[in-house]
């Protein structure tokens, strides 16, 4: 009775369990192990797991089974050992597990086998945070915050295929900074700097979450915007361009503002993003031309 008991609690831990006895072999291989390893109980209960079942190996690629099995060693002299492997998984994979030797003794204290408890290793989830943030990291413009021009590239393609596949159209609005060295050469490279993060975070708070904005190089900036026409792109524009032209930076008591040129273009039907974007950027032109701090779109001012 009491045996069943523990036999359906070793069932249902999360962690792997397995039993040895004093020749390595497995003895017992619960749920948990099956689920971690691809093996289940019936194709390890017997083998030594040496044999081609585990084949622990550490993380400088020793195979544990021929140099340094924790578990032979604990049921050598007795003590707790713990610690990371890479198991074997039945598909060919490794695993990283934390793994737990502990001596199994009978009623006089005899050593009689082990048990290795096997858990998922945290560590790996650690890594996947780490791979996003690395992600993050390389598609995040390490000045202002805001997408770089891989991560645009990356928008770009996504807006491309849904015009393609779902017919939905897009904008971009292109935004260059207005007599930005003149920033530089009065305040130095620092509150220029400033100034970039400013309108960057004056960009992001005009749109909506759908809309992405880029730091395409230097004082370059692009909007996305799926799903829209020329008519919501003029007003999307003007608004942004107000905000710009509201938006400063407090250095020493003084007011630094700077306003921007604007271009725009929404997506034909069959056009490939970067053309969009060209297109947007040509405007911007026009909008220098007619004294900055202006909106074209298609060749037209609004
Ligand atoms: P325009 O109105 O015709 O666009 O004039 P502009 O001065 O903005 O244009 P120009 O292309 O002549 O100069 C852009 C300046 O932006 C030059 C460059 O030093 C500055 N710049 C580019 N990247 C950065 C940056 O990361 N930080 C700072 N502080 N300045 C930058
Ligand atoms: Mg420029
Ligand atoms: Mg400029």
């Amino acid at each position: 009775m009491e045996r069943k008991f523990y036999k359906e609690v070793l069932e249902s831990l999360t962690d792997g369990v397995y039993f040895t006895n004093l020749d390595r072999k497995v003895t017992y291989w619960n749920k948990a192990a099956e689920r971690l390893s691809g093996y289940s109980a019936t194709e390890v209960v017997g083998k030594s797991c040496a044999d081609n079942v585990l084949r622990h190996v550490d993380e400088n690629g020793i195979e544990l089974c021929i140099e340094g099995c924790p578990l032979a060693a604990t049921m050598e002299d007795g003590e707790i050992r713990e610690t990371n492997v890479f198991m074997h998984h039945k598909f060919g994979h490794r695993v990283p597990v934390f793994v737990r030797a502990s001596p199994m003794r009978d009623e006089n204290g005899q050593i009689v086998g082990a048990v290795e408890v096997f858990t998922d290793n945290s560590k790996n989830l650690d890594m996947l945070r780490e791979m996003e943030e690395l992600r993050k990291e390389v598609l995040t413009d390490q000045l202002t915050k805001v997408g770089n021009r891989r991560y645009a590239s990356i928008i770009m393609e996504r807006l491309e295929d849904s015009l393609q596949k779902e017919d939905v159209s897009f904008g971009v609005l292109f935004v260059d900074l207005d007599h930005f060295k003149n920033v530089n050469d009065t305040w130095g490279h620092h509150v220029g700097d400033l100034v970039l993060q400013m309108a960057a975070k004056t960009l992001k708070a005009a749109l909506r979450p759908l809309d992405v904005v880029c730091r395409w190089g230097g004082e370059e900036f692009v909007i996305l915007i799926p799903n829209i026409e020329s008519e919501g792109l003029a007003v999307l524009a003007e608004r942004v361009r107000m905000l710009v032209e509201n938006s400063w930076v407090d250095h020493e008591g003084e007011r630094i503002s700077v306003t921007a040129s604007f271009g725009g273009a929404v997506a034909e039907q069959g056009e490939v993003a970067e053309s969009v974007v060209d297109r947007a950027d040509k405007q911007v032109y026009l909008s220098k031309e007619s004294g900055r701090n202006c909106i074209h779109i298609g060749g037209v001012k609004v």
